[in-house]
């Protein structure tokens, strides 16, 4: 069986300076599958990749067994490919429902899209009551939930997100780990970004570590939580 996404000998470069180099690695459907590491590691700049937002200078993206890297962002989100960006980038004049709606931009079917709204909102009730809001007037961890949901208006196979639990308190950066969780069981692959390595191998099926731009270890959760070098450089253990 072909995993759902594969990525193949990847390499992405700004200018003359080579940010991702060589890396592969797969996500299996119902899957989810965490890359970890440090700042400017080259997370960011494999999920854009993958999006299609940047192109790579060499290898090979597949999803669902067809060659990505050369589709055009808004076809890739067509094909079932979601991203929540780092740093939520969610429109802070629009009110949340409208951001909602924008995460739908690729569908025609008005009801089914209703009927995701709501499901939007059982997921996170807080975006329900304050729907009408301007986005711009909620906390952190209500923009993380309104970029999820958004996200998940657009029905994805594969939801790439990224970061989600940065500048989060502890309590809020557990509800968005929990509903990692909740996607997954609802059938939701998902791709998961983070420099807080603990809570993402926790819920991981399989992680990869980057370092500057190359993947040096790779395992499932549990072995990266165990790994002496992980302990080492990224749970802060001696
Ligand atoms: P962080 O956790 O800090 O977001 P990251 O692992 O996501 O880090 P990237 O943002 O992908 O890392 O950056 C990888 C490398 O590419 C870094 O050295 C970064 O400085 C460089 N880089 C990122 N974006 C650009 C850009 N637009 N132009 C030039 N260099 C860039």
């Amino acid at each position: 069986m072909t995993a759902m996404l594969e990525v193949n000998d990847l390499h992405v470069s700004y200018g003359k300076i080579e940010a991702v180099k060589g890396i592969t690695f797969s996500v299996d459907e119902g899957q989810v599958v965490t890359l970890i590491g440090t700042n400017g590691a080259g997370k960011t700049t494999t999920l854009r990749t993958i999006s299609g937002l940047l192109r790579p200078s060499g290898g090979s993206i597949s999803f669902q067994g067809k060659p990505i890297h050369s589709v055009a962002a808004h076809d890739i989100v067509a094909l079932g490919i979601a991203h929540s960006p780092e740093g939520r980038r969610i429109f802070p004049r629009l009110s949340v429902e409208e951001n909602l709606i924008l995460g739908a931009f690729a569908r025609k079917d008005q009801a089914q899209i209703r009927t995701d709204l709501h499901a939007a909102y059982d997921l996170f009730p807080i975006l329900g009551e304050r729907s009408k809001q301007p986005a711009g007037t909620f906390s952190g961890g209500e923009q993380q939930m309104l970029a999820m949901g958004r996200a998940m208006m657009s029905r994805p196979k594969l939801l790439m997100l990224d970061e989600p639990s940065m500048g989060l308190s502890p309590l809020m950066m557990k509800r968005i780990m929990s509903t990692v969780r909740t996607l997954q069981s609802q059938g939701t692959t998902i791709l998961l970004v983070e420099q807080n390595a603990q809570a993402a191998l926790k819920l991981a099926d399989k992680g990869y570590v980057l370092e500057v731009g190359s993947i040096v270890l790779d395992g499932t959760g549990q072995e990266l939580l165990a790994s002496d070098d992980v302990r080492k450089a990224y749970l802060g253990e001696d």
